[in-house]
């Protein structure tokens, strides 16, 4: 008799969500992205005990058609994705179908979706490796409800912080999606306090304005550049009105949120020295580019990136900022704010 054995879905599964779902926040993530990609132009999040106790995500996207539902749970089932070729053009914020499958093994989750189609809604309950089916009425689109987030996974629980601190993340991950999707209305609500709300009017203007308030928004500087690969648009801030942290700093690479480093220290060497030290600046930049130039495959939550011509795109931020700043009357206002 040999010693090797496969795992259970479940509990592969499980070992699968210790990456992609570290936190509430992670959720939301997931099921926000889901939304969007699902063509939703609604996104409502609703959290009980900074999403402990329990997340619910209503879109009016496209909803589940009812053959999916049974294998929408299983690991690496996606409807993103088909062909190796796709991999290198992604043009949806999910693709590994494994996000589903991973709140699943770790949360109990209720799903009602319909497709508006006729007789079409229905109602799923996941709870470990069971699932039930049953007809329900939903409008075109999908709530999602994740309750008792890691009630099964002990440790997990353990490691998470205080409910202040895990609402700040998911605050933040809004916040950062919203910045990317200006024409999609957001709201995020806890326990009955609303954090996050936009319009989605499709002005990043008013989204600024609504997520770091009026007077941040009001002295921004539009942006604009481009060359062969890249093309660079979005606001960043008069050298006046500065933060003490890096976490105003928003890069948007075809729609996703990510975080680089490089970037960041790009845009900050455009300001040059009209930044204090430990001084940082507010920024929202959205880069377009061909998929091709940009692996989104380097980790499972998909927010580190590797890029090719990396160097053109930082030179392009560098720049561009450095001659938005140059180009504007800077009266040597308040250091300070
Ligand atoms: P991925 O997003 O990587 O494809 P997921 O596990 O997050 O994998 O979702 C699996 C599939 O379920 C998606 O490919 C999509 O077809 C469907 N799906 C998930 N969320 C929604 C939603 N809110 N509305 C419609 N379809 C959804
Ligand atoms: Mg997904």
């Amino acid at each position: 008799m040999g010693k090797i054995h496969q795992l259970s879905a479940l509990l592969s599964n499980q070992i699968a969500a210790g990456e992609v779902i570290e936190r509430p926040a992670s959720v939301v993530k997931e099921l926000v992205e889901n939304a969007i990609d699902a063509g939703a132009t609604k996104v409502q999040v609703f959290l009980a005990e900074s999403g402990l106790k329990q997340i619910q995500v209503i879109d009016n996207g496209s909803g589940f058609d009812p053959e999916d539902l049974q294998i929408a749970f299983l690991r690496h089932t996606t409807s993103k994705i088909s062909s190796r070729e796709d991999l290198f053009k992604i043009h949806s914020l999910g693709f590994r179908g494994e996000a589903l499958a991973s709140i699943a093994s770790v949360a109990r989750v209720t799903l009602t979706t319909s497709n508006g189609a006729v007789a079409a809604g229905r109602r799923m309950t996941i709870t470990g490796e069971d699932g039930q089916i049953e007809p329900a009425s939903h409008p075109q689109g999908t709530t999602m409800t994740v309750a008792d987030l890691f009630y099964n996974t002990p440790a997990r629980l353990k490691y998470l912080k205080s409910l202040a601190t895990e609402l700040r993340h998911s605050a933040d991950i809004m916040n950062r999606i919203a910045l990317s999707y200006p024409q999609v209305a957001f709201t995020l609500v806890n326990d009955g306090r609303e954090l996050v709300t936009t319009t989605g009017s499709g002005d990043l203007q008013q989204v600024i304005a609504g997520l770091y308030g009026l007077p941040v928004a009001k002295e921004l500087l539009p942006i604009q550049g481009k060359n062969l690969d890249f093309t660079i648009s979005g606001y960043i801030s008069r050298p006046a009105v500065t933060r003490s942290s890096k976490n105003y700093l928003s890069f948007l690479i075809n729609g996703r949120y990510i975080r680089n480093y490089e970037l960041n220290k790009a845009l900050i060497k455009g300001y040059g020295s009209k930044l204090m030290v430990g001084r940082y600046p507010v920024a929202v930049i959205a880069i377009t580019m061909d998929p091709l130039l940009v692996d989104v495959n380097v980790h499972p939550t998909k927010r580190e990136v590797r890029l090719s011509k990396e160097p053109e795109l930082t030179n392009l931020v560098t720049q561009t900022v450095r001659q938005v700043l140059g180009s504007v009357d800077l009266i040597p206002d308040a250091l300070t704010n």
